[in-house]
């Protein structure tokens, strides 16, 4: 039995890089735009129902993501239903409307997203009835607009109201200037990381900056489009969602994997990185090595965040291996890199890294490496952040497109001093050592 997740795309990135996922996810398991199976490897399908309902009719089965589709907008979904994938999802599945957030995350959360708020709630609803085992739920969205950001944060707490056990999981792309549509981004996206510290069990963060260096840097794109960005970020979210969809030995599940990611509540903000990224025109595809393999997730440039691990310490990661790789090798590079750099792993968490493997790679690849990891350095994207958030906050400036909507600039202020509080969380235990733990611990159990 397939333990079921329910993706929820909610906002233009949410359903763009969502279109981009799914068309991948289609590819792996050998299912066509129309979720018929064409493959003959039977581990390409046996645990699509993660993702999938398996609708069978007089034919052959058909393949039916299991995904809801909102934007208070109908052009991005509009796009979906008439595009290649027009066939795939539900038609009662998505939900649009013509309102528009205008980038503002209040319209979102506050007015025009609230209003619909319950329709939504509706159609998920359908969708988790129709479940053995639900696992829980991913949102797709960015944090820099308004109905990704503002209308995904009330999806968030509604959900955490509503299904208070099952683990909500959300793929959040993160505002980059050089990608930048609009000035108010800082605004809304630290209002969203607001939500998400308390309202999320695990957010895997997409960092729009990180892939434009990589589109440019490495894939020699000169001016990447979000088609482009799209595409690196649908690698990477096949790539962290392998051990649930692929039988192996870790046959892993959400909570699982929260469960060894994160040891603190607050601090489940993960960096996915992907070996090897390459020029598709280059003429020499070089194989790399497990040990190149290895070094190269924990490097900056393949990571989807743009922070540098060098100046902070991991505090949990996990590698998944794709294609043909032995599990020795694959434990033994891990290892070996743990113990080459061991200053950058805090040691009060024993075995903090863990390996995995999926004997089917990735479309396109014969092999790829994947990896999630739980690093202090984080903090960096929250600080610039904070940064150019707090440069506008200080002079109150667009603040009345917010207040218009009803909202109160306490929210503002509270926002902030909750970012603040995260970074020093994560300063705190970069800086944490055993013997600081010990004496830490010995005292308050002396209190
Ligand atoms: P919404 O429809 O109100 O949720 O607004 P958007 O999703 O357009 O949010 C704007 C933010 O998302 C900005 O930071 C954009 O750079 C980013 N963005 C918009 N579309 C895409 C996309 O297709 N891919 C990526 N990676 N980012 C996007």
């Amino acid at each position: 039995m397939s333990r079921e997740i329910v993706n929820i795309q909610v906002g233009q990135a949410g359903n763009q890089v969502g279109e981009a996922f799914w068309r991948m996810l289609l590819a792996e398991h050998g299912l066509d735009d129309a979720g018929m199976y064409t493959g003959n490897d039977p581990q390409q399908i046996a645990r699509a129902g993660v993702y999938f309902t398996q609708v069978d009719s007089d034919g052959p089965s058909k393949y039916v993501p299991r995904s809801v589709q909102v934007d208070l907008e109908s052009g991005v979904c509009n796009r979906l239903r008439s595009g290649p994938l027009g066939q795939l999802f539900r038609p009662d599945t998505y939900f649009t409307a013509d309102s528009g957030a205008g980038n503002n995350w209040a319209k979102g959360y506050y007015t025009e997203g609230a209003e619909l708020i319950d329709g939504i709630l509706d159609i998920i609803r359908r969708q988790t009835e129709a479940t053995e085992a639900l696992q829980g739920f991913q949102i797709i969205h960015s944090l820099g607009g308004g109905t990704g950001a503002g209308l995904g944060s009330l999806l968030l707490s509604k959900l955490r109201e509503e299904y208070p056990d099952r683990m909500l999981s959300t793929f959040s792309v993160l505002p980059a200037p050089n990608v930048s549509e609009t000035v108010v981004e800082p605004y809304n996206s630290l209002l969203s990381i607001h939500q998400l510290v308390d309202n999320c069990d695990l957010t895997i963060c997409i960092d729009n900056e990180a892939l434009y260096d990589i589109a440019v840097r490495t894939l020699k794109i000169k001016s990447p489009s979000y088609k482009d960005l799209n595409q690196l970020i649908s690698k990477v979210m096949c790539g962290v969602s392998t051990s649930l969809r692929f039988p192996g030995q870790l046959n892993g599940d959400l909570r699982k994997l929260g469960m060894n990611l994160i040891p603190f509540p607050r601090l489940h903000f993960l960096m996915p990185s992907f070996a090897p990224f390459y020029d598709p025109k280059a003429r020499t595809f070089q194989r790399l090595s497990v040990p190149e393999l290895t070094s190269s997730l924990f490097d900056r440039k393949n990571l989807l965040v743009a922070s540098d691990p060098r100046f902070g310490r991991y505090l949990t990661a996990a590698c998944i291996f794709r294609g043909k790789v032995s599990s020795h090798e694959a434990e033994n590079s891990v290892a070996q890199l743990q113990r080459k750099n061991s200053n950058l792993f805090v040691e009060w968490i024993p075995d903090n890294v863990s390996v995995s493997l999926c004997s089917v790679p990735p479309v396109g690849q014969p092999q790829a490496a994947i990896a999630l990891a739980n690093s202090t350095c984080i903090q960096e994207l929250f600080k610039r952040n904070l940064d150019q958030f707090a440069l506008m906050f200080k002079r109150r400036a667009f603040l009345h497109w917010y207040t218009g909507e009803g909202m109160d600039i306490m929210e503002f202020t509270e926002a902030e001093s909750n970012a603040q509080d995260l970074i020093s969380e994560y300063q705190q235990y970069q800086e944490a050592s055993v013997e600081e733990e010990e004496q830490e611990v010995e005292a308050e159990d002396e209190q």
